[in-house]
């Protein structure tokens, strides 16, 4: 390819809305082109990149007996309606719905759970099929509330979506880890640095889900990791192990007080001259069920802080946020920063972390505004909460085991895998025929990566003041022959002919012949980022050279023979086993 020939569209500014390196670099350097919020046009230079991505997904996924397919895009209501998702789906505003000219209600598929449980009930009839994974590579529609930082958070984005059907558990578990395999490969091939991490499985629990994150501080999701022992989780999903609480010692009589316009814990440590961790805050949230809705109060511990998503686990709900002041004051009776378990109306539920399991004379609210007590104790000042782990683990203390002290560091989610079990094979009745003879519901796995995703994180990982530096897995050309002065014959003829060399040696290679000044020429080849630069100029006549790698941007030179072995040299690395 000659890039004379080829659509570059560098600018000479920062879009105004690119708020992180990688975003700020695709932009400017004309590898993307906003269409909309969230939506993009790849330009010919990123469409290469990504379809090398795709390339080496498609290629460690085949190596692990997966199957490509491709599933439409435009899918009827009544198949997400026997899975149950579409009212949650419509529900959470995530996905984009339209009606046909019949009126029939039809989505863009956000994932495709319902397509594939269909196809595979469709098309898998005995045991002996068994195990089979199939996957696709498409575009996905999510209608995000935040769609940002460029390809990191589109609305319409690239996803690899693979889905495994088992016999049985232990078939998942095999179909699971040659996914994870897989996705190690993946993405060491494209150049990352990165981490698998324990994933939030949602209600269903379980310890079948991992993310696969890209370490960058520009990443949205925190990550706790230890590096003692080695356990890394989403922050959503993390345990520790709490730090101790002075010990309440007998159980003493309850005792009010008046607390006026003391409402916070801080305020309340301040008041009583007591630590935090002796007392116990009451948060109120509303949950939304199904079929219904109710307050539901939660207990923690006055120096530790609540996970939502454990909570929401616990309460096995479709979503739950604070509860507003107002329902704070119908459901207490009292006014924000007063509710306690003391007194709390019997129809509100009542949970406490397990970190409160045995406290004893705890400071807590009692529902009535200007009010506190002191000395309150389960089952007798109130009633006995249910117990859950419903805390979020934080930096600096133990992780589970004790071996060492958790640590956050920002992550990019660029893969998920997650063991589904049978949620949409037995609640769409998709089954197999087992060995017995008897209709069993698949055994399933999900697993998802995002393609362009992992391509703008490569940049995020790989760039410096200058512009990109693309791992050359995924460079939209691995070598640019820059010719320096086009109009001089012996400058063109040798770029043509180390060219054409490094075609022959199997190298994707480009040859930069525009007319430009030098200076703007390099500037320009620096943003984009390929990653080897073999510069054809004064020394053409002489068979002279230079050659440079784009990751230090140190320059030699040498000889046409010396340039081209450097570049066969850097570009044949082993590959990953
Ligand atoms: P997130 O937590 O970032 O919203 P998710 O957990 O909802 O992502 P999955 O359903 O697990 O996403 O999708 C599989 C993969 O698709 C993710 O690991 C991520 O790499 C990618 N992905 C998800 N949403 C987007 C998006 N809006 N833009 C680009 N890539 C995305
Ligand atoms: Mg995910």
């Amino acid at each position: 390819m000659q890039l004379s020939r080829l659509l570059i569209a560098t600018l000479r500014e920062d879009p105004a809305d690119a708020e992180i390196p990688s975003h700020r670099l695709l932009a400017r350097a004309g590898y993307i082109v906003k269409t909309a919020a969230g939506i993009y046009t790849y330009s010919p230079l990123m469409w290469r990149t990504l379809k090398k991505v795709a390339q080496i997904v498609r290629d460690e996924l085949d190596r692990e007996s997966a199957q490509e397919l491709m599933m439409p895009i435009l899918q009827p209501r009544e198949l997400w309606e026997s899975s149950g998702r579409w009212e949650r789906y419509v529900a959470d505003g995530i996905m984009y719905t339209l009606k046909d000219r019949k009126g029939t209600d039809l989505c863009l598929g956000p994932t495709h759970e319902e397509v594939i449980t269909a196809f595979a009930d469709a098309t898998i009839t005995s045991y002996k099929q068994l195990p089979v994974n199939l996957y696709q590579i498409q575009d996905k529609f999510r209608d995000e509330i935040r769609p940002r930082f460029g390809l990191m958070r589109g609305r319409e984005f690239i996803m690899m979506d693979a889905y495994s059907f088992d016999a049985d558990a232990a078939g998942l578990d095999e179909s699971y880890a040659a996914m994870s395999r897989a996705y190690h490969r993946i993405f060491e091939r494209c150049g990352l640095e990165f981490g698998a991490v324990q994933a939030d499985a949602g209600a269903i629990g379980g310890s079948g889900s991992e993310e696969f994150m890209v370490f960058a501080d520009a990443g949205e999701d925190a990550i706790l990791r230890c590096s003692a022992s080695g356990y890394a989780a989403n922050v959503e999903r993390a345990d520790s192990i709490a730090p101790a609480a002075p010990s309440g010692g007998d159980p003493r009589p309850i005792e009010k007080h008046e607390t006026p316009d003391i409402r916070t814990v801080e305020q309340l440590e301040g008041f009583f001259s007591m630590p935090a961790a002796a007392m116990a805050k009451t948060v109120l949230y509303e949950v939304k069920y199904a079929e219904s809705e109710a307050v539901v109060a939660v207990m923690m511990r006055g120096d530790l802080a609540i996970n939502e998503v454990k909570l929401a686990n616990r309460l096995d709900c479709l979503a739950l946020e604070l509860a507003s002041d107002d329902k704070i004051r119908q459901a207490t009776g009292a006014e924000v920063g007063f509710a306690g378990p003391v007194g709390l109306p019997e129809e509100v539920r009542l949970l406490a972390d397990e970190t409160l399991r045995g406290a004893t004379n705890l400071l807590t609210g009692c529902n009535e505004t200007g009010y506190h007590c002191l000395n309150v104790n389960f089952g007798r000042d109130c009633r006995e909460p249910e117990f859950h782990d419903v805390r979020l683990a934080r930096a600096g203390e133990s992780a589970p085991g004790g071996a060492g002290e958790l640590e956050e560091v920002r992550g990019i989610e660029v893969g998920h895998i997650f063991k589904l079990g049978t949620k949409y094979s037995s609640a769409m009745d998709a089954t197999f025929s087992s060995q017995q003879g008897k209709p069993e519901p698949f055994v399933m796995g999900c697993y998802g990566i995002g393609v362009s995703r992992t391509a703008q994180a490569a940049v995020e990982q790989n760039h410096d003041e200058a512009g990109i530096i693309w791992p050359p897995a995924i460079a939209p050309f691995e070598v640019v022959v820059a010719v320096l002065d086009p109009k001089k014959d012996e400058q063109t003829a040798l770029g043509q002919q180390i060219y054409d060399r490094l075609r022959e040696s199997g190298i994707d290679a480009c040859l930069d012949d525009r007319k430009l000044r030098p200076g703007p020429k390099f500037k320009d080849l620096e943003l984009l980022g390929f990653p080897f630069q073999v510069t054809v100029g004064r020394g053409a006549a002489d068979g002279v050279v230079e050659f440079c790698e784009r990751r230090n941007r140190e320059k030699q030179e040498m000889s046409v023979d010396e340039a081209i072995a450097k570049c066969r040299e850097a570009l044949t690395a082993p590959a990953v086993s």
